[in-house]
């Protein structure tokens, strides 16, 4: 396709979950957006992600009445990162925007993304210039997790990109070769590579109902980021062993000296005591972060499907 000049589909992919009160706004903001662009054709791949209140029948009801929507029902609440792998395997555009139904994303950059796509560009990444509606917990916790991410792994996630980007059909279809189960989406955007342009954007608060995300949530998250994309974790502890058993001979060689040269000296029930427990926390924590990758290992070897659909509404492009 000779994109310069192409009138390509794209298909702006929406995870919705307990999100009733923001999606008619949503729609009405999206689809004003998406109709100004010159030059393609679009449809809205919202799924929902085994909501607890309206949402399915208010996406049902918006999908009855433009024909560009279309509705993927899942059987329960399967989480952000698979309910977006789902939207993305269901689109059919040669333009995949994925974007979050609160409206923290703003609509009106999808334009500008389209245009470095028509450049020859593959993955567009929508860079926060201000996450000031972040709260300060959230933006600190957000950046530390960045630099260790990016320390600790070869494939580096651009800081301040959400998931709110651009993809070609050719990083979709790399993406669904990745056959992982734990998905950390972030992360599988940046292992498929491909050329990237970024936009900057103003990150705007919610504009109805609330995050999903509590800080438990994220703080699993991250370690989910981690964990898939390094093993520097688990394979530290052979030098932090190395080390203890180096200390270990040290302190054995200075005690036989000693002994040999003061004689046997019996008092020494604290320094015992401290080197038993010290070392006994220490091992349980290497035994702890062996225990989350065999966890990852066990979830995988079993192969189930990262997402059940419950029913497919409108019709497909
Ligand atoms: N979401 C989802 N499944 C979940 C949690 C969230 O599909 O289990 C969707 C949610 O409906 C929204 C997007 O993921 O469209 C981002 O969620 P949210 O705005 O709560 O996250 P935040 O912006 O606070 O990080
Ligand atoms: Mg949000």
């Amino acid at each position: 396709m000779d994109r310069a000049t192409a009138a390509p589909l794209l298909s702006l992919v929406v995870p919705c979950y307990n999100e009733q009160d923001v999606l008619p706004q949503f729609f009405a903001r999206v689809t004003a957006e998406l109709s100004r662009i010159d030059g393609i054709d679009f449809e809205i791949v919202c799924v929902n992600d085994g909501s607890r209140d309206q949402t399915l029948a208010v996406l049902l009801a918006a999908c009855r009445a433009d024909a560009r929507i279309r509705v993927l029902d899942l059987s329960r609440n399967f989480g952000k990162e698979a309910a977006l792998s789902a939207a993305i395997q269901e689109a059919r555009g040669d333009i995949i925007v994925p974007i979050d139904a609160d409206l923290q994303d703003p609509p009106e950059l999808i334009g500008k993304m389209v245009a470095k796509w028509r450049e020859g560009y593959d993955v567009v990444l929508a860079k926060r210039v201000d996450r000031s509606s972040d709260t300060p917990l959230k933006r600190w916790t957000a950046s530390a997790f960045y630099r260790l991410h990016n320390k600790l792994s070869d494939v580096p996630v651009p800081e301040n990109a959400g998931d709110f980007r651009l993809i070609s059909r050719e990083v979709a279809d790399a993406l669904a070769m990745l056959p992982e189960r734990h998905r950390f989406m972030k992360g599988l955007f940046a292992w498929v590579g491909f050329p990237t342009a970024e936009v900057e954007y103003m990150r705007e608060p919610r504009a109805a109902g609330k995050t999903k995300f509590s800080f438990w949530k994220l703080w699993n998250f991250a370690l989910e980021g981690v964990t898939s994309f390094s093993t520097l974790p688990m394979r530290i502890w052979t030098y932090i062993g190395a080390f203890v058993a180096v200390c270990a001979i040290l302190r054995a060689v200075m005690l036989v000296i000693r002994t040999m040269v003061w004689g046997v000296d019996v008092p020494g029930y604290a320094s015992l005591a401290t080197a038993i427990l010290l070392l006994g926390g220490i091992q349980l924590i290497g035994i702890g972060i062996l225990g989350e990758y065999v966890g990852r290992i066990y979830f995988e070897v079993k192969q189930r499907p990262i997402f059940i659909v419950k029913g497919r509404y409108g019709s497909r492009v």
